[in-house]
């Protein structure tokens, strides 16, 4: 028996409402934490899941497929109006999810019916004020301030107060709900043992800038795995039997835009349950590498993708393997996972990959990388497990062209012939929550694009002054410079010269740009005295 189905068990939903009052009345993060850790106590165990999915919103938890496919609690007639006072013995929390899921389950003819009827028996038996919050879940608003963050701090409470642990299994059940059945029923010692699932997308690892390939062998021990950084876009397979799923870097599900990799993975990987990380480029009919933008908008498609899978054929290259055969690789070594890889793939569509253990041997291999028409190349240190989310010195990326990942926070209005244009933008790095200025570009956009990204910014000002429009911090872009200079007119000390926007990336979160201080450590590498990697 699901949480879903509980008879057995009992906590009145008028508990769960008082609850959300009382959060709405609290302003205070740590009490928030507090409250919903000692709600979700005292539930039985298994009504957490439940409880959990209701605190955000959400009718049913993130992992569960089924959806109410209604807007809101419609009105009971007046005369079937419960009166009774809240603390009756009425509505339960399992009443409740039994409704829902008896709502998602009605399909076909006379479905809609059904629902209403349903929905009408709730509301009748329901007070004012349980009808308001049964509202709130269906319409996904709950109000009461509590973020996933909360939710996640009070369910690492629930299991003896290992927040990393908590995290950790967050990330590789991708669901509040389950983590927190498992806090409750398993404790810590459950949450530890939790792994990867396949059709449960992980966040990417990341990898920090280095331009140096003396630091880089240094960082790795003396020995480094490089492999050529392809110019495409990130995506994440999970395949078991024939089902086979994709996600992007910031974790949307494309899989609908890509049926010729879903196709190949269903042809030529392993029955799996496999879970591939890799790069995906566009390719025009000649063969040649499109741009990136192109790929964008192939994933953006939802609609029309079988024409766009002839004119714009993908080519595909995996780098590494996170599960095998049902066998979580994170913590493996990069070397153990790379044979995985190519065992799973028989070697096909791997990313070109050297072991070096020399700077002049490293350099030959960004030579021909570049030569190719790639970007430039990644090193691995091949001790290295895979960190979910993580950037540090276990990957680097060594591109030829300096560039930085910049936030938009504002643009000025064109004039002559980019009149009508908002056309010269202000780039901001990272600092804290913040963004700070660095530098500004009207150079890099064709005139489309300079359209399409006047469109944009407006629909995110926050502000106008008549020449200068302030938006809300949400497009990422690439930016070439020539130098990282001191500025005494930035607050943030630094400015980019000759700044120019080498791609738009909205493959990226504002969250995953440039740093103010990878910036500086940018900034003081200019003068070692090594030099340029090419
Ligand atoms: P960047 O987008 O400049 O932060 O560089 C990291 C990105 O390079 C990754 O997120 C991947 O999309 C891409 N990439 C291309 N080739 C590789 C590779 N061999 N290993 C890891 N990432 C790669």
């Amino acid at each position: 028996m699901t949480a879903m189905e509980g008879t057995s068990v009992n906590t009145a939903f008028a508990d769960f409402v008082a609850l959300c009052r009382e959060l709405e009345r609290t302003p205070g993060r740590l009490e928030k934490r507090r409250l919903t850790a000692d709600f979700l106590r005292r539930l039985d165990t298994s009504e957490v899941a439940t409880a959990v999915a209701f605190l955000s919103g959400r009718a049913f938890p993130v992992s569960d497929p089924r959806v109410l496919g209604v807007r809101g609690l419609p009105n009971p007639p007046a005369d079937h109006r419960s009166d009774r006072a809240p603390q009756d013995r009425g509505l339960t929390i399992a009443d409740v999810a039994a409704t829902f899921a008896a709502v998602a389950e009605a399909t076909g003819a006379g479905s809609r019916r059904a629902r209403e009827e349903r929905l009408l028996a709730l509301a009748a038996r329901a007070t004012v004020d349980e009808r308001a919050i049964v509202h709130r879940i269906i319409g996904g608003e709950m109000r009461t301030g509590v973020s996933e963050g909360v939710v996640l701090e009070a369910i690492a409470a629930l299991a003896g107060g290992d927040l990393p642990a908590t995290r950790r299994a967050a990330l590789f059940l991708g669901d509040l709900s389950v983590v927190a059945e498992l806090a409750a029923t398993g404790g810590a010692a459950g949450l530890a043992a939790v792994t990867p699932r396949p059709f449960v997308a992980l966040l990417p690892m990341l990898a920090e800038i280095a331009t140096d390939f003396g630091d880089v062998l240094a960082a790795h021990g003396g020995r480094t795995a490089l492999e050529y950084k392809y110019d495409g876009a990130r995506i994440q397979l999970h395949k078991d039997g024939d089902r086979v799923r994709i996600w992007s870097r910031r974790m949307s599900d494309v899989t609908r835009s890509l049926p010729d990799v879903v196709e190949l993975a269903r042809r030529d990987l392993p029955r799996g349950p496999v879970i591939l990380d890799g790069e995906v480029l566009a390719l025009d009919r000649a063969g040649r590498p499109l741009a990136f933008q192109e790929l964008m908008r192939r994933f953006r498609r939802v609609h029309g993708v079988e024409s766009l899978v002839g004119e714009m054929p993908l080519a595909l290259y995996f780098f590494d393997c996170l599960m095998s055969e049902g066998r979580a690789l994170i913590d493996a070594p990069y070397a153990e996972r790379w044979d995985a890889l190519t065992t799973a793939t028989g070697g096909r569509y791997l990313a070109r990959r050297v072991l070096v253990g020399d700077v002049a041997t490293a350099q030959q291999v960004m030579a021909d990388a570049l030569a190719e028409g790639h970007e430039g190349v990644m090193a691995k240190d091949l001790k290295s497990a895979y960190e979910p989310g993580g950037r540090g010195k276990r990957w680097f990326k060594v591109k030829s062209a300096a560039t930085v990942d910049c936030v938009i926070v504002a643009a000025d209005r064109g004039s002559g012939r980019r009149a009508g244009w908002l056309s010269n933008y202000h780039l901001a790095v990272r600092a804290g929550d913040e963004f700070a200025a660095v530098g500004k570009t009207f150079k890099g956009l064709t005139d489309a694009e300079f359209g399409a990204m006047t469109e944009r910014l407006q629909a995110l000002a926050v502000g106008d002054d008549g020449y200068t429009v302030r938006v809300r911090p949400e497009v990422v872009v690439e930016v070439e410079y020539n130098e990282i200079q001191k500025s005494p007119t930035y607050p943030s000390g630094l400015a980019l010269r000759f700044a120019r926007i080498a791609r738009i990336r909205d493959d990226k979160a504002p969250g995953q740009a440039t740093t103010l201080d990878e910036l500086r450590a940018l900034y003081e590498r200019q003068f070692g005295t090594k030099g340029r990697v090419v």
